[in-house]
């Protein structure tokens, strides 16, 4: 039967072979099966109608009831046909420019016709153009379909008439012709435990759905099915990672670390860090490769746990590497090990995309001979002639990239896949970890280092920079340091440039030389500039820095205590709390002010609440996931959280739980799934995602 569903669609009746081309290329619909997935994305219900005095908005489809009273051939550019349509309430015209004769032998003066069709507003009356109709008489022998689906169509499909009523009448041939032929997906033991209906049943009801409660079991039986199978995916590569990798045994804890640990940590770890160490601890030591998500908010001292990870790595005498999205990050990570570390012999080294060719060439001589201990650097350590000569744990620090590639191409730098840590820059929702990082393990460091005070969020007005001001020179006088943030949209780079010129000329006439010290860092300075300026405002020379967003990461200026955001309502979630994640890194007091225009939409309005009611980067990201949708979050693309057809990670996050939760009970009771009962598990795990699968390990 499976094979049934792999049919061409051009072979289903009334498609044929010019008509499958469209829904190819413009659907991605190739087979009976794909037919069948591509589900309508909303239901018109044909018991309802519109009084012709009611319509009032353009963008609905609507049912019109009404008698045909005039109907007339107009010429104009081309010639058109207007057929009136009176109900008791009003009139209203039905234009059409395709068809005409067609149309007009159609329509009798007199009789009654339903009318289906988006309204649009013209000369400031309502009318339809070319609806869809048929006598009332038709229309009530068809009632038995209440609720009829539409399904999105492109420019070009209607332009060789296929519609949305042209894929439901292929839907509908299609559902005739598979009449209980269609696979069960889920096995018996699933469907009763979560009150389920059968696919064959939810295919019918998603398309022709005979009332709003059937429609709803559909929904449930096809949103639990979907994310069940992601889920079980998951669950399987993570206990055969866990359960069938040999992995490096880091059974000691030696030299390098006790001696960090006890002579150089300049202060005590967080139990969270503790923890957290612990956790990943275990997994080193296990004899299985670990495959371990790191979280922890901005400031909560991930790459502390990184470092004292590497050096266990190096007690062993296994190399470590970290992994960083940007060079600035990578340049961050090293400038803080290398600080950490002091006069410690480990030996660390950088490589990035700018590295010169010659010292390029050494460093990676001493990589293969094994006298490097640790190598940070961007994607460029990804290249296939970046060779260790025993790598035994990598860091991959992602900045919302998701890469489950790097993933992979880091497991393949040694004969036995290394320990693996993925390390999040800001905290991802949880729905968002349960689906992107299913298959690996988490820890969370849920605690920030001690003495750090709360950084208090204001939100002010373009009108407020007065006060502003005020308290900027309070900040200066007592010896803190500004940074004032305007945003970067690239779209548009120039008036971005001249915004932030603007505001600099601005602070630079209130806060004058030689009282006041101000840096300014953009995008398009070269990055010696850029460098130079920045090590100015670190030094304390400078006392405030104006910015685009390029400070976003990686700069560490404890004793700056503002951080003043322009345009704050033109920044996402995420990356004011990043930016906010600038401050509150030393001892004082510190602040983040979000400065707005007056009129705000509703959705900056609660970005802007959000920000001065939390700074739990946790609950942010959830805040964020919520509004945008998991289609905006960035790095979701890569992801395949967006292939889901039909489920929702943040509408259906209940769902979502109770599917991972099944999954990780079979996956416990029968982590090959081999049992009689999960056959099924196994055959549609395999049949369909072998492709998907980049977690084995070769
Ligand atoms: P993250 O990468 O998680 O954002 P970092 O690793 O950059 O955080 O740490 C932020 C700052 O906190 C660094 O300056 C780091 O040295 C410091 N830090 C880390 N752990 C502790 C700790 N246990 N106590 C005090 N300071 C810490
Ligand atoms: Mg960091």
């Amino acid at each position: 039967m499976d094979g049934f569903l792999s049919t061409r669609i051009e072979y289903l009746k009334g498609v044929g072979e010019k008509r499958a081309g469209i829904l190819n290329k413009e659907l991605g619909i190739f087979t009976f099966g794909d037919l069948l997935e591509y589900y309508p994305y909303r239901y018109v219900d044909k018991t309802k109608y519109v009084k012709i005095r009611d319509i009032c908005s353009d963008d609905v489809y609507i049912q019109v009831v009404g008698r045909v009273v005039g109907k007339e051939l107009v010429q104009g550019k081309g010639q058109r046909l207007v057929v009136r349509l009176a109900d008791e309430t009003a009139v209203i015209d039905l234009v059409f420019f395709r068809g005409l004769k067609w149309i007009n032998d159609s329509f009798v003066i007199g009789r009654t016709y339903v009318i289906f069709g988006k309204p649009t507003l013209f000369n400031g009356s309502f009318n339809f153009a070319h609806p869809e109709f048929e006598t009332l008489e038709a229309h009530k022998k068809g009632l038995r379909q209440v609720l009829f689906p539409m399904y999105i169509t492109t420019e070009r499909m209607k332009n060789s008439f296929i519609n949305s009523k042209t894929i439901a009448r292929y839907v509908l041939e299609l559902l005739l012709l598979c009449d209980r032929r269609i696979e069960e997906t889920l096995p018996a033991y699933i469907l009763s435990t979560y009150n389920l209906i059968s696919r064959q049943k939810a295919f019918e009801q998603i398309h022709f759905p005979q009332s709003d409660e059937h429609l709803a079991f559909a929904k449930i039986r096809l949103k639990f099915e979907e994310l069940f199978y992601m889920q079980l995916e998951h669950q399987y590569n993570k206990s055969r990672n866990t359960h069938n990798s040999i992995g490096f045994v880091f059974s000691k804890v030696g030299d390098s670390f006790n001696e960090f640990y006890y002579n150089h940590l300049p202060f005590a770890l967080t139990s969270a860090q503790q923890r957290v160490v612990k956790e990943i601890r275990n997994d080193m030591r296990s004899s299985h490769q670990m495959n371990r998500l790191l979280q922890g908010d901005v400031g909560s001292g991930k790459t502390l746990v990184a470092l004292l990870c590497m050096l266990i790595a190096k007690d062993n005498g296994y190399q470590s590497a970290i992994l960083a999205p940007t060079e600035l990050l990578a340049q961050q990570h090293y400038n803080s090990v290398m600080n950490f570390l002091k006069d410690m012999p480990v030996r660390v080294s950088l490589l990035t995309g700018s590295t010169r060719q010659k010292e390029r060439r050494g460093l990676l001589k001493d990589l293969s001979e094994g006298n490097i201990d640790i190598l940070i650097g961007t994607h460029a350590i990804l290249e296939d002639n970046v060779i260790f000569s025993n790598l035994g744990l990598a860091v991959i620090d992602e900045q919302h990239r998701f890469g489950v590639e790097q993933r992979s191409k880091m497991w393949r730098k040694n004969t036995i896949a290394p320990h693996v840590l993925v390390m999040t820059a800001t905290p991802i929702p949880r729905t968002l970890a349960m689906t992107v990082y299913g298959d690996l393990d988490t820890s969370v460091i849920d605690e920030l280092p001690p003495g750090r005070k709360p950084v208090k969020t204001l939100h002010i007005y373009e009108k407020d920079t007065h006060d502003l001001f005020v308290f900027m020179r309070q900040q200066i006088a007592e010896g803190r340091q500004i940074y004032v943030v305007y945003p970067l949209i690239h779209e548009n780079e120039k008036l971005d440039l001249k915004d932030l010129m603007d505001g600099y000329d601005v602070i630079a006439d209130n806060f004058p030389l030689p009282e006041y010290q101000i840096s300014i860092v953009h995008g398009q300075m070269d990055s010696q500039t850029k460098e130079y300026e920045m090590d100015r405002f670190k030094r304390g020379i400078t006392d405030i820095m104006v910015a685009t967003t390029v400070i976003e990461v990686g700069v560490d200026v404890p004793n700056a205590t503002v951080m003043v955001i322009e345009n704050a309502e033109r920044f996402g979630l995420a990356q004011l709390h990043q930016l906010r994640g600038r401050v509150g890194r030393g001892a004082q007091q510190s602040y983040c002010i979000l400065r707005t225009k007056h009129e705000l939409t509703t959705e900056a309005r609660f970005r802007i609440e959000t920000m001065c009611r939390t700074n739990n980067g946790f609950e942010i990201a959830d805040a964020d996931l919520k509004l945008r949708g998991p289609g905006d979050v960035a790095g979701t693309q890569q992801s395949g959280v967006l292939d889901l057809k039909i489920a929702d990670i943040v509408k259906d996050n209940l769902m979502l739980v109770q599917a991972r939760e099944l999954a990780i009970k079979i996956i416990q009771e029968d982590p090959q799934l081999v049992l009689e009962r999960n056959v099924l598990l196994r055959k549609q795990l395999f049949g369909q995602q072998v492709q998907k699968d980049f977690s084995r390990i070769s």
